[in-house]
Formats: C-alpha cells, sequence, structure tokens
C-alpha cells in the first residue's frame, strides 16, 4: 500500500490507483469531465489539475499514480485559480443554451459552473457556431456547440460498444465532432453516450424535449428486456414512463444498457394496447368488469374441472413472488401436478457485453421457487400435447403470451376455461374467458433473479388505480405534486391493474385456502424461509443492487463518481 496525503488527510491506497481514483475512494471529490472510471485515460479537459508536493506544475489527477509518501492538495488556492480558469475556456463558446437543452438540472457543466467558475464572461467577441442538429445515428443527436471536446463518446464507442465511428475534426475552437465518412452511430449500446456526455451536446431522439429533468419522478428498478436485468432509473411524469437510464451496479451491468431495453421494455407500461380492468367472456366477447365479479367466476370455473384436467403455465417474465404463489395454488389449493413455463430463448441474440439470448428477465427465478411439474405432471410439452389431445381440458397461465407461439395458438381454441393474467390486449388474452389485469414490471414491488443468481428489487414507479402516489411511498416528482392524474381527456391515467401473487392469493382463499401474506415483502419472507437461494435475503438487505444467492453478500458498493 501507499501512504499518501490529501488535503492534511493521511490514506493508505493501492499504488496502481491514480490519484482521482484514490481521492474518490476516500469520498473526496476531484471535479472531472473527461474522465470516467470505465473509459482510458485522455487527460485533455485539465479539469482534474490539483497541487502536488515537489512537482513544479499543478499535475492532472486522472493520470498521475499515486506514490508513497505523495501530498496532494485539492483545494488550494493554485487549484481553485486553474479550475476557475479551465471553466472560463470551456464556456468561452458555449451557447449557455440552459433554458432550452435536455440536460440542463443533470448537466456538469452546469454543476461545475455553480461549484467551480467565478460567475462570470470576461468573453465579449462573437461566439464561434457549429451545427446544431446532427443525426449521429438513429438514437442519438449531436448539438456540436455544446460539447466540450471531452472525448468520453469517442473512448466509448471504440472501447465499450467496439464500433469506432466518431472522431473530431478541426482544430482548436473550430474542433467539431463527427462520425467517419458513411458510417453512423448505429449499434446497440449507442445510447450509453448520452449520459456520458458531460453536457447537452449528445441527446436521444426518443426522449429528447418530452421533459424537464426536474419534473420527473426516478426510481430505482432493473430492465426486464432479457436475463440480465441491468439495473435502471425508471423516470415518470405524470404517472407516465418517459424514459429509462442505466443505474450502476458493477455485479451485473457497471454504467451501461443496451438500446432496446432502453427504448422497448416500457413501452408496454404506457400502451393504448393495456387493460383498463379484468375481463369475462359474455355470450362470446370480453367485456369490462370488477374484480369480485372476475375472481368469482374464476373459482366457480375451476371448480367444474376435475384436478387432472387443469394445467398452469408460469411465466419467466412475472417475479419470483407470483410464481412462488402461482406453482404453490396451483399444485396444493386446486391440486394439479401440471405446471411449467415457457423458455424464451433467442439462439445467438446475446453478445459478450451485457445482452443475453434468453429474452427473460427471471427464468433463473422461476425454477428456483419451484415451478416444474409436480412428480407424474406433465411439463411444457406435455402441457401442449393434453391440450391438442383434449386431456387437458382448462389452463391457467401467468402473465406470458404463449399464443406466439404457433402450435399454442392452434392449440388453445380446443380449452374449456383459458384463465390469463395480462397487462395488454395479448394474443392469449384474446383466446381467454377470463382475463385478470396485472400490474407491470414498473407497478409493483417484487423480486427478479438474473441469470447469474442475482436477486433485484423491483419498485413500483407509476401507480396503478387502488395506489395513490403521494399515500403510498411513490417517488414523487414536483409535477406530482401538482399536476392532475388525468389526461388530456380527463381519463384517469391509471390502470386497473393489480398484482398477479395478490389476486392469486385471492382465488385461492375463496376456494377454501388460508394464504395470510398480504404484501409483495410477506410472499418474499416466506420464499426466504423456506428456498435456499433465498436464504437470509429480505427486501431491506437486497438494497439497491440486490444479492448473489450463494454468498448473501450485501453488494451495497459506492458507486465512483463518474
Ligand atoms: S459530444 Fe459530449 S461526450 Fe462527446 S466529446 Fe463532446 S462533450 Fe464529450
Ligand atoms: S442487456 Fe438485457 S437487461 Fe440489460 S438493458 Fe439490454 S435488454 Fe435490458
Amino acid at each position: 500500500m501507499a501512504k499518501i496525503t490529501i488535503n492534511g488527510k493521511i490514506f493508505d491506497v493501492d499504488p496502481e490507483l491514480t490519484v482521482i481514483q484514490a481521492a474518490a475512494q476516500n469520498g473526496i471529490e476531484i471535479p472531472h469531465f473527461c474522465w470516467h472510471p470505465k473509459l482510458t485515460v485522455s487527460g485533455n479537459c485539465r479539469m482534474c489539475l490539483v497541487e502536488i508536493e515537489k512537482m513544479p506544475k499543478l499535475a492532472i489527477a486522472c493520470s498521475t499514480r499515486v506514490a508513497d509518501g505523495m501530498i496532494v492538495k485539492t483545494e488550494s488556492d493554485r487549484v481553485i485559480k486553474a479550475r476557475q480558469a479551465v471553466m472560463e475556456f470551456l464556456l468561452i463558446n458555449h451557447p449557455l443554451d440552459c433554458p432550452i437543452c435536455d440536460e440542463a438540472g443533470e448537466c456538469k457543466l452546469q454543476d461545475y459552473s455553480y461549484k467551480y467558475s467565478v460567475g462570470y464572461s470576461r468573453f465579449d467577441e462573437n461566439k464561434v457556431h457549429k451545427p446544431k442538429r446532427v443525426r449521429l445515428g438513429p438514437n442519438v443527436m449531436l448539438d456540436v456547440e455544446r460539447c466540450i471536446m471531452c472525448s468520453r463518446c469517442i473512448r466509448f464507442s471504440d472501447e465499450i460498444a467496439k464500433q469506432p465511428v466518431l472522431t473530431f475534426t478541426q482544430r482548436g475552437t473550430h474542433v467539431v465532432l463527427t462520425t467517419f465518412p458513411d458510417t453512423q452511430l448505429d449499434n446497440k449500446y449507442s445510447m450509453n453516450v448520452i449520459e456520458l456526455c458531460p453536457v447537452g451536446a449528445l441527446t436521444s431522439t426518443d426522449f429528447r424535449f418530452a421533459s424537464r429533468v426536474w419534473e420527473m419522478s426516478s426510481t430505482d428498478s432493473i430492465c426486464v428486456g432479457c436475463s440480465r436485468g441491468c439495473n435502471t432509473h425508471v423516470w415518470v411524469r405524470k404517472n407516465e414512463i418517459l424514459r429509462l437510464t442505466p443505474r450502476f451496479n458493477e455485479a451485473v451491468n457497471s454504467y451501461w444498457m443496451c438500446d432496446s431495453g432502453r427504448l422497448n421494455t416500457f413501452r408496454t407500461v404506457n400502451s393504448q394496447e393495456r387493460l383498463h380492468s379484468p375481463m369475462i367472456r359474455k355470450d362470446g366477447v370480453l367485456v369490462d368488469v370488477g374484480w369480485d365479479e372476475a375472481i368469482a367466476r374464476a373459482v366457480s370455473d375451476l371448480k367444474s374441472f376435475k384436478k387432472s384436467e387443469i394445467a398452469g403455465i408460469a411465466s419467466a417474465f412475472a417475479t419470483n413472488e407470483d410464481n412462488y404463489v402461482f406453482q404453490k395454488v396451483m399444485k396444493e389449493v386446486i391440486g394439479t401436478k401440471n405446471v411449467d413455463y415457457v423458455q424464451h430463448v433467442e439462439d445467438d441474440a446475446g453478445d459478450e457485453l451485457l445482452i443475453r439470448a434468453d429474452k427473460t428477465p427471471n427464468s433463473l427465478g422461476t425454477r428456483q421457487v419451484g415451478v416444474r411439474p409436480a412428480e407424474g405432471g406433465l411439463d411444457i410439452t406435455g402441457i401442449l400435447k393434453g391440450i391438442e389431445e383434449g386431456s387437458i381440458r382448462a389452463l391457467y397461465v401467468l402473465e406470458d403470451d404463449i399464443a406466439e407461439d404457433p402450435r399454442f395458438a392452434a392449440a388453445l381454441p380446443n380449452l374449456q376455461l383459458l384463465i390469463v393474467h395480462a397487462s395488454v390486449n395479448s394474443k392469449t388474452a384474446r383466446f381467454a374467458d377470463i382475463v385478470l389485469s396485472c400490474s407491470t414490471f414498473a407497478e409493483k414491488n417484487g423480486t427478479m433473479t438474473n441469470f447469474a443468481g442475482r436477486v433485484q428489487r423491483l419498485r413500483p414507479a407509476v401507480a396503478t388505480l387502488e395506489q395513490d402516489r403521494a399515500k403510498d411511498g411513490f417517488a414523487m416528482s414536483r409535477w406530482d405534486k401538482f399536476a392532475s392524474q388525468n389526461d388530456r381527456w380527463g381519463r384517469s391515467v391509471k390502470k386497473d391493474a393489480r398484482p398477479t401473487w395478490r389476486v392469486l392469493t385471492a382465488i385461492a382463499n375463496a376456494l377454501g385456502a388460508k394464504l395470510k401474506c398480504t404484501t409483495a415483502e410477506e410472499v418474499f419472507k416466506e420464499i426466504a424461509e423456506k428456498l435456499p437461494p433465498f436464504k437470509g435475503m429480505n427486501y431491506i438487505n437486497l438494497g439497491s443492487q440486490g444479492a448473489n444467492a450463494n454468498a448473501a453478500e450485501s453488494v451495497s458498493k459506492q458507486k465512483v463518481t463518474a
């Protein structure tokens, strides 16, 4: 270890670290634009200049390795003056268009202007003007005037996304970020440059001008686009998700997420196809009904079949809590042995960075909570065959659009009873006799287990009809506090959806069971008491970064400020 002194305090640090890393590890912020913990060092912004004893000039903390006995000052007069000079220099040609810039409110340049600049400019010449709306690729727009030439986006594209298409051209104040001729920024991870960009030069074509940052609430969650389970922030305004952004978790996704997960997974929550309430089939047509009627109909219909004629298909899209209660109700209350789920692995659809071929977020968890046929029961192939041959007459399906598979689509009309938990008007829901409108990943508490066995939390970011954002513990933005919860036509923006495990509990109790759990947290407590992979876990110690089954390690690792 090397003993170094920073601002008068002595620290023992790894001699392989740079000064900026050693300071960050010990809670000392050294401002920086171009340095990022996961990218190579470029050292071009000069914002991290520090004073090091016995060095004649100020040194950049991002590329200076610590040494035993080193004495560093990050707040001396020389350092403060140098930072002010760097800020003044960076702002000379900056358009200062914060009022119309998407980055305002989460902009490093804006924050540092408050913290580290003198608050006025001596520059009274004309600014250099550059292109304002350059489409770098399908998902990213560039405003060249706002670029401070930190090169983070270039290094990300070269080093992480492995698509080296970005570069600088020209010199001095005329430098322009651009793509190489006949190329565009179009890779599976291209949108990560938006958060990496310390200013508003790179913006999302999808989110651009949709909302000011401070009008939205942000809730910690996970992506449900594949079995990686990247950690995310869910950004909501007026009970509608406007964007997902990656959240740091070294054990899962580092600082990144893929464009597909970011752009596609939340569409279901906002979709026009969302079910507004439970439905039952009357005279051949699905009609909206209340929960009591839907549950009573499910109970009476299920009672009219022999146990062996009923099968249940769980879902790797549903939470551990949903699947655990489902297999328990199917096996112990309804009494069928025929319980399984469908896997959704797309061959060759994964890559080496994050994306997994398994397109479900909770396949491992579904198995771990006991979704499998009981002794002598039918697996998924047997269930399909049973429906085709008529031995399975009633099917209960959880949150999976099994009719996307043409074999199921062809077999489902053979059933006498089909009960489906669905959040949208899916193909399977259209075949159903009873549709129970379920809360999406963004509307409920729960856990999912990623491919590597990491159990991670979902938290409600969007309220359903039975919930009140103000009273039920939702993250609140200023907008939530003052805006109506109705859309522009006066309709409620909330859906009449409920968590699957809770509807299943109601059905089971109406069938004579005595299930007691009233919250997802209580269901998880029961899972942790009964099932070894979850031993020792609870909603508190899973924290914001989850835990691995085998280690039950609590992983609230400190994020290194990026
Ligand atoms: S566009 Fe943003 S990330 Fe890229 S060089 Fe400019 S300031 Fe840096
Ligand atoms: S890699 Fe998978 S979990 Fe991560 S953002 Fe993409 S789809 Fe979502």
